[in-house]
């Protein structure tokens, strides 16, 4: 089959021509439903607030649940002039498909259904089931996504065994890199209070920056952890500082300081946390603090099932066994760990993504088209035909 017709990218272009900046979805879901119900899935369209979800599911034989999950929202095109090609219309260049969620990730979700379409219809009576959860907002606040969705399956004790993110986690080639977990994310906004006064009569007044410098030192100084085996250290980084007037000669009342920690599975938010206001209290600060944690760490380890079923499936493709990696930002992987799934991410090359002229190869998405289908051989047949 050529690669300008090979039906991975037929569905990708279908796709990438839909306009679906989060929250929105365009109709993405209903292009993606259509194919999934004639493989004899269910469909429930999940609508929380603005944003569409759907669960879909195909029961075969006993055994576990599988999930393919993804978002059909993509970011917003940016400045139209730096593109090459209009960011909505799906066009093909020496081998590249260009186009506003190409990379991230309406190819993967075109991969996904594909081989799904493959591998059903060579093992109808496979064992255990397959899912998809397509959200609509991964790029945008994720409150009414992917959670939500989590916490309607975890309601009806509906377990999810084991979880494809279709995140683009490939750095140089396809498949070259598979991400077993994310660090955690907490946030920290901080107010120091002072009393405002004249530069020149200190003595009426309480500096809060000169309050929160020797605490602020201690942060950047401390070593949370050694990270493990599968994590690098926990980082801490100060992202927003603010006070002062503007003006010369008043010292400041109050201090802004926004601050993120990148964190490892050997600490928690709480443990965090604690640490970090016994630290403002050793310095006699006055202060309030807001905490958003945005996702606990998850970790996949390599001795489960579908860490295994997956690197296999890569290196029959590549030839080449994966790269396990914990680096980058959050995904939606974190709402699913915690249920207790095994939850990966495999995807295409992510050099473009959130960019001007976001492209995918076309060799890209067939490879995991094939990657897809043998993770479900490896786990959903008995005897690997
Ligand atoms: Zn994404």
């Amino acid at each position: 089959m050529s690669e300008q017709t090979h039906p991975t990218l037929q569905l990708a272009r279908e796709l990438i021509a839909r306009a679906s900046v989060t929250p929105e979805d365009a109709g993405c879901q209903q292009i993606i439903g259509k194919r999934l119900q004639a493989l004899g899935f269910q469909l429930e369209s999940m609508v929380f607030e603005d944003t569409t979800n759907l669960w879909a599911r195909r029961d075969s034989q006993p055994g576990g649940l599988f999930c393919f999950a993804g978002h059909t929202d993509v970011v917003p095109a940016g400045d139209l002039d730096k593109w090459n090609t209009p960011p909505f219309e799906p066009t093909d260049i020496d081998g590249v498909l260009f186009g506003r969620g190409a990379a991230d990730m309406k190819g993967s979700l075109a991969a996904m259904v594909v081989a799904c379409e493959r591998f059903i219809a060579k093992h109808p009576e496979h064992k255990g089931s397959i899912s998809f959860l397509i959200t609509s907002d991964e790029e945008g606040p994720f409150i009414n996504g992917t959670t939500r969705v989590i916490d309607t399956l975890e309601a009806r004790n509906e377990k999810i065994r084991w979880c494809i993110v279709g995140e683009p986690s490939s750095t140089s080639y396809c498949g070259d890199i598979i991400k077993n977990g994310r660090r955690g994310s907490l946030t920290g906004d901080l107010q120091v209070w002072g009393i405002q006064g004249h530069v020149a009569y200190p003595h009426l007044a309480r500096n809060p920056v000169h309050q929160a410098a020797p605490a602020l030192h201690e942060l950047a100084e401390t070593v949370w952890d050694e990270g493990n085996d599968y994590f690098p250290p926990t980082s801490f980084q100060i992202s927003n500082l603010h006070a002062g007037t503007g003006a010369g000669n008043v010292i400041p009342g109050t201090l802004h300081v926004s601050f993120n920690l990148r964190y490892s599975t050997e600490n928690t938010a709480e443990q965090l946390k604690d640490r970090i206001l016994r630290i403002f209290d050793g310095y006699g600060l006055d202060y309030a603090i807001h905490w958003t944690h945005n996702g606990q760490p998850f970790l996949t380890t390599d001795s489960g099932e579908l860490v295994q079923a997956t690197r296999e499936a890569v290196k029959s493709v590549t030839g080449h066994l994966p790269k396990l990696s914990t680096a980058g930002g959050t995904s939606d992987g974190r709402f699913i760990a915690p249920t207790g799934a095994e939850v990966l991410e495999l995807g295409p090359v992510n050099a473009s993504i959130h960019k001007v002229n976001e492209y995918v190869s076309h060799n890209d998405l067939i490879e995991l088209t094939d990657m897809y289908e043998q993770t479900l051989i490896n786990l959903l047949v008995n005897d690997k035909e």
